[in-house]
């Protein structure tokens, strides 16, 4: 190849595998975000470390516990403009108050949490939240402005490794990907709500999580370490996310409560 060719081939290659993952950000919810990762590829990554974090998680192995989770989440999911890709949820034997998201539609909640949770549309709150982190894409647009393309191809496609690793210890040490911005843990309260909302659960749940995790905070500083480190939450984020749901009408028949989720905080509770 001459070196003029040579010269050119590069970033057009770069330009050509550029120019079809902006397309994708360009519609819906993640309008005009820089993100250089596809969604085909963000589930991609988020598969290859799922399996690992099999390996490394205590996950519970309760079918009956593991169908319930699922059934809220699939619920939250359907009101998504990512309804129709595979999510899974998983369920993580560890008593502190935590719940995340990896790129790809995978979505962790801690058995701590769902103690905790109050009831059941607090529960659904968390749930909905994180939820609303993988659709607003949040981790893979901080990856992307992170390691830039090169090393996102690299990490997505097994060839560097060491991205990956980096990735992957990350979420072991501290029950993240991302720490968050103010900026979108907003998004994920307003687009979380919304989506609860719809899926017919009382949104109100999200704002007694949220208190109920900042009471945590107070009496127990260390079972929310995590949580807080990678989601900022302060009584202000509340007030907006009160102001929010203030202006949805209510339907009279918003699930708060579930005995079936009852007997699953019983099968948890030490
Ligand atoms: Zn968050």
């Amino acid at each position: 190849m001459s070196p003029t060719l040579r010269r050119w081939t590069v970033p057009l290659a770069l330009a050509l595998l550029v120019a079809p993952l902006l397309a994708c950000a360009s519609s819906g919810v993640n309008k005009g975000q820089f993100n250089l990762i596809s969604v085909e590829d963000e589930w991609q990554l988020g598969n290859q470390l799922a399996a690992d974090l099999a390996r490394q998680l205590r996950l519970v192995d309760d079918p009956v516990a593991q169908e319930y989770v699922e059934s809220v989440g699939r619920r939250i999911v359907a009101q998504t403009e990512m309804a129709r890709l595979p999510w899974h949820f998983h369920i993580v034997a560890d008593p502190e108050v935590n719940a995340f998201t990896i790129p790809g539609g995978h979505v962790y909640v801690n058995t701590g949490l769902i103690e905790k949770a109050p009831n059941v549309a607090a529960f659904t709150g968390a749930l909905s939240h994180e939820i609303s982190h993988v659709v607003a894409r949040h981790a893979t647009e901080q990856l992307s402005k992170a390691y830039g393309i090169e090393a996102l191809g690299g990490a997505v496609l097994g060839r560097n490794p060491a991205v990956y690793e980096q990735i992957l210890a990350s979420i072991l040490a501290q029950g993240t990907m991302a720490r968050f911005s103010r900026s979108a843990e907003s998004e994920a309260d307003h687009l979380g709500a919304a989506y609860m909302y719809k899926a017919g659960y009382d949104p109100q749940g999200m704002v007694q999580m949220f208190q109920t995790l900042l009471a945590e905070r107070k009496s127990r500083p260390g079972s929310v370490e995590r949580f807080f480190a990678s989601h900022p939450l302060t009584e202000d984020r509340i007030r907006e996310v009160q102001k929010e749901i203030s202006g949805f009408p209510n339907t009279g028949n918003l699930i708060a409560s579930d005995p079936r989720f009852e007997q699953l905080q019983d099968r948890f509770s030490g």
